[in-house]
């Protein structure tokens, strides 16, 4: 067996190499290179499919967080509550923002934002909750979005993992005041470099996060405020129209990938495979197990040519960047027992059964 990758987007390219080969030749031929036509196709094109008002690009998925915070008030003094576990852009845009980002822990089997423990963190100065829809696991929004109506507080998805992930037929980031997205080229949508957006179905929001991201300009020249440079380029928004017929048909092999990997491993008594929250789509960003001897059946994976990743490696309050808020394993008790057991295995459309099938014997034959 050939080496197996975690990710392969060489794989994915050769398989639509003409459209995205013209979709970058007429976007250079067209001088479309900031805005114009590329980036206006996407927002609607992408809008449309998440049945959304409006679609607001951006450099990235970290900017789209921050410009999101910015244009709902939030600042100085205020407090934002998010997950212990995720990429650290999820807090450090909070603090960019002038805020202080409050962890709570996950929930058992699920990776994402313990409803539970929500409230208990909710002070007056809260302002806004993110969940995050972590490897593509949909949060429990109904219960998340229930908290902030009852205190008053934005939501904001960060969807960066979870394009097309599902709750009770409902697309994941159509539940918030608005959503954040990344198409860094890994994640299930990605572009062939940065680029990120957020959806918004308020219209007086959506303009506001259009002008901020330009220099706080809707009309060139005319800043109503100042602002940031966050804009998706063309050549990126042109790749991105180009991958977005395949995206469903994509997620879906995702799916299926799981669905081998589920059958493979569920007898593995060392090993816990990922649980899907009930009435629940999905996205399959990371396929993450939880492992017995986790760093020694990453070395056996790696030495029989599959190569793995932690996601993540510290829950984020647990960081250097975080060591002022003193947060305690036992006040976070289920993402410290989990950073020492998760596993990310590889899953992309292109993996083949054949592939799946051997990474299910290696990590079998570690444990016998
Ligand atoms: C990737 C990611 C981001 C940031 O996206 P970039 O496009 O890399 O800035 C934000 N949140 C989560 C959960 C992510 O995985």
């Amino acid at each position: 067996m050939d080496k197996i990758p975690f990710v392969d987007l060489k794989a994915q390219y050769l398989t639509i190499k003409e459209s995205i080969d013209n979709a970058i030749t007429d976007t250079i031929e067209n001088t479309s290179f900031i805005g114009g036509k590329p980036v206006k196709k996407f927002e609607a094109d992408f809008a449309s499919l998440y049945g959304v008002k409006h679609c607001v690009s951006c450099a990235n998925g970290t900017d789209a967080i921050y410009i999101a915070l910015k244009m709902l008030g939030i600042g100085n003094g205020d407090e934002v509550i998010t997950t212990a576990c995720s990429w650290i852009s999820t807090s450090e845009t909070i603090t960019q923002a002038g805020a202080k980002p409050v962890f709570v822990d996950i929930e058992p089997d699920f990776f994402t934002i313990d409803p539970a423990r929500i409230e208990e963190k909710i002070t007056d100065k809260t302002k806004a909750i993110i969940p995050v829809h972590l490897y593509g696991q949909v949060a429990q929004i109904e219960a998340i979005k229930a908290i902030a109506e009852k205190y008053n507080l934005f939501l904001i998805e960060d969807c960066a993992q979870s394009h097309f992930s599902a709750y009770d037929g409902r697309r994941a980031g159509t539940f918030g005041n608005a959503s954040t997205f990344s198409f860094y080229p890994g994640k299930n949508l990605g572009a062939y470099g940065d680029a990120g957006c957020i959806l918004t179905n308020d219209d007086n929001l959506a303009e506001k996060m259009r002008m901020y991201a330009n220099h706080g300009a809707l009309v060139k020249h005319q800043h109503k405020m100042e602002g940031i440079n966050s804009r998706l380029d063309g050549l990126q928004a042109a790749i991105l129209s180009a991958k977005l017929p395949y995206i469903l048909e994509w997620t879906e092999k995702r799916r299926q990938v799981a669905k081998w990997y589920d059958e493979i491993l569920a007898d593995i008594e060392e090993v816990t495979i990922p649980k899907v929250r009930e009435n629940s789509l999905h996205s399959f960003h990371l396929y993450v197990i939880r492992a017995q001897g986790r760093n020694a059946l990453m070395q056996h994976l790696a030495q029989n040519g599959i190569e793995t990743a932690i996601h993540y490696p510290s829950p984020l309050p647990f960081l250097e960047a975080y060591q002022q808020y003193q947060y305690s394993k036992q006040e976070l008790p289920v993402s410290a027992a989990y950073q020492t057991e998760i596993l990310s295995l590889p899953v992309y459309p292109e993996l083949t059964m054949e592939q799946v099938q051997y990474i299910g014997e290696q990590v079998k034959s570690f444990y016998r």
